[in-house]
């Protein structure tokens, strides 16, 4: 305390002379409000996380950061006789302060690291608030897929979930008659908050994948940064669009769920609509298929905690039994889900070190893996 104190002062005695400098901020990534979405969005998509929808309805996920008000300015002093000018140098002060003692922003630290973390495999915390240790990574190139967004390095992932994309890109070439899959985000090396796009994809679980056929040839890196995935969504949000949403595109969401290992799908609430209409022959693998904002343009697969991982926290539930077909279970998507938003007053408070598992500092701290392959 006696340590702020004084840097308060030094602080202080400074102001005047220099603007003080905001530390430690980062570039905010508030998730997207999935506002409605006027045209089709490249790839860059609201994440199951944020907003919380409201009621009963979609239970996907996350809950909101109930953290999100930032903190009140408690330590703020009265400052009620002082002239404007000097409550200026004292209030900029202060945050100058607040910003040199603020943790930095976890993002920050786990984005740093380009490599996994020694140890044993192990998901850690919750989709959108944990780490991964012992990542491994996707190739960036499999005869049935291929990596985008490279610069991103996130193709890393808990191993059960690498392999279920190597699996998937199987079955999806052959339910498809396409030459594979075009593979997202995974996570980070050691997992954790990244900088932009998500708010899950923390614990090496989740993966995203475009609606767009992997081409014959294998794309330059630059394709990769600059290819856009396929909007499937016409413009009401209510509807596929005709024009890029083909049977395929069923087959292909079908043969993501064929996985036991996979808790749930996310997919945009006019696409699930579809393929309820759609549908023929087995129909339980639609209910896996879960309406989620944004995921107009790529699926998003979401496995359950692998067997013997203590410190992994699944989905608090299952997704309820049963297609969840019926107007109902659209209403909410179909009314104030594609409700323009309104714009938040402030970005959400960027997850810190202490958001995540205690495990999460080990992870970070610990040696890297020698080379990128396990
Ligand atoms: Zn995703």
């Amino acid at each position: 305390m006696m340590r702020l104190v004084a840097l308060l002062l030094i602080v202080t005695a400074t102001a005047a002379h220099a603007e003080p400098q905001r530390l430690a901020q980062a570039p905010g990534d508030a998730p997207a409000a999935p506002a409605k979405p006027a045209a089709p969005a490249p790839y860059v998509l609201p994440e199951p996380g944020q907003p919380a929808p409201a009621p009963a309805t979609p239970v996907e996920s996350i809950k909101p950061d109930p953290a999100e008000a930032a903190a009140p300015p408690a330590d703020e002093p009265a400052a009620t006789d002082q002239p404007e000018e000097k409550k200026g140098v004292v209030k900029r002060a202060i945050d100058a302060v607040k910003s040199l003692i603020a943790p930095k922003p976890a993002k920050e630290l786990f984005a740093a690291k380009k490599l996994p973390s020694l140890g044993e495999a192990m998901a850690i915390g919750y989709y959108p608030r944990g780490c991964l240790q012992g990542g491994v990574e996707l190739p960036i190139n499999g005869a049935h897929w291929q990596v985008m967004r490279l610069s991103r390095n996130r193709n890393w992932g808990h191993p059960d979930l690498v392999r279920y994309v190597k699996n998937f890109s199987i079955r999806a070439a052959k339910a498809t008659g396409w030459n594979g899959i075009l593979v997202g985000d995974l996570a980070q090396p050691r997992g954790g908050p990244a900088f932009s796009d998500h708010t899950s994809h923390q614990t090496g679980l989740d993966v995203d994948i475009w609606f767009v056929p992997m081409p014959k040839e294998t794309l330059t890196p630059e394709q990769r940064e600059k290819m856009s995935a396929v909007n499937l969504v016409a413009d009401d949000w209510k509807h596929v669009n005709p024009q890029t949403y083909t049977p395929q595109h069923m087959a292909f969401v079908k043969a993501a769920t064929e996985d036991p290992q996979v808790d749930r799908v996310l997919i945009n609430a006019a696409i699930k609509k579809k393929m309820c209409e759609t549908a023929t022959g087995d129909r339980s693998w639609l209910s896996k298929v879960r309406p989620w904002y944004g995921h107009h343009d790529h699926i998003h697969v979401r496995l359950k905690c692998p067997a013997g991982q203590p410190n992994c926290r699944g989905m608090s539930s299952p997704p309820p039994a049963g297609e969840a077909c019926g107007d109902s279970d659209f209403k909410f998507w179909f009314t104030k889900a594609i409700e323009p938003k309104k714009p938040s007053s402030k970005p959400p408070r960027a997850l810190t070190m202490a958001d995540l598992p205690k495990e999460c500092k080990q992870v970070l701290a610990a040696p890297a893996k020698s080379s990128k392959t396990q």
